[in-house]
């Protein structure tokens, strides 16, 4: 498979505390031939346990991209994955980390895919997840399933690597990327109560269960500009 596919794969730690697990992660990584990756907020990097850690893949975390969001991290991205070992209130549509596996290759030959790492303290937040079209849940013990984060890494890297060596030949169409989401639900968010579709008492869920069905719907730059087409027409300014 080309080089471009696997270096559209990205792996993205969100506010890792531990610069060990950043310099781990890197090694996962390499081992398994990715090499993109992204640092949001680290609480230390560069640091001196990172590159101990990282021993021989000391290249990856030289060339990591620090950012300060989450935004920046997943913007030109148009597939993204969360990992997480729990189950949510609102159920997430889920995938085996072979089936994400197989889902990243195939998305990757066309346009940017992330995926995600939750912090190791908390994990990713419902908020986190809900920018995610898939969770991903690596089978552990039910009494104990929180691996260590750059051991998570590592199982979803490895499973990649098998995938990448079974290239399919399925034609894949390129998605709205995580911005044109992103400002896609606030245009949804704001028409929501311009037409004063919310009540005091409507759930919380409303906006999650919401962009659980366009996360699904997997829609590309064209049909996203058509939605917010028929916004326009419903409501003129719907900041107002
Ligand atoms: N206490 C946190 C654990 C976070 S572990 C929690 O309950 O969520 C740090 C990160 O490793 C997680 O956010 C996730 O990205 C990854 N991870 C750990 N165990 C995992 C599992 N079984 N499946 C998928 N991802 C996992």
């Amino acid at each position: 498979m080309g080089i471009e596919v696997k270096n559209n794969i990205r792996i993205i730690l969100h506010q890792p505390s531990h610069p060990g697990n950043i310099g781990a992660t890197a090694r996962a990584m390499w081992t398994m031939n990715l090499s993109s990756l992204y640092l949001v907020s680290p609480k230390s990097f560069p640091d001196p346990a990172a590159t101990a850690r990282a021993s021989g893949a000391e290249h990856i975390l030289e060339q990591a991209i620090v950012v300060s969001s989450l935004d920046e991290a997943l913007a030109d991205c148009a597939v993204v994955i969360g990992t997480s070992a729990q189950n949510r209130h609102l159920p997430w549509p889920q995938l085996s980390p072979r089936e994400c596996a197989q889902y990243v290759v195939e998305q990757a030959k066309v346009q940017n895919v992330a995926i995600l790492f939750g912090p190791e303290r908390t994990g990713l937040s419902n908020e986190d997840l809900q920018r995610c079209q898939h969770q991903v849940a690596i089978p552990a013990n039910p009494e104990y399933s929180s691996l260590n984060l750059a051991m998570a890494v590592q199982v979803i890297c490895y499973e990649i690597y098998g995938a990448l060596s079974e290239p399919s030949d399925q034609p894949i169409q390129p998605l709205a990327n995580d911005a044109q989401m992103q400002s896609f639900y606030l245009h949804l968010d704001q028409l929501l109560d311009a037409i004063q579709f919310r009540k005091p008492t409507s759930s919380p869920d409303l906006m999650p269960k919401l962009k659980r069905i366009f996360n699904r719907a997997q829609l590309d730059e064209d049909e996203i500009n058509l939605l917010r087409g028929v916004f326009k027409k419903i409501c003129k300014d719907p900041s107002t």
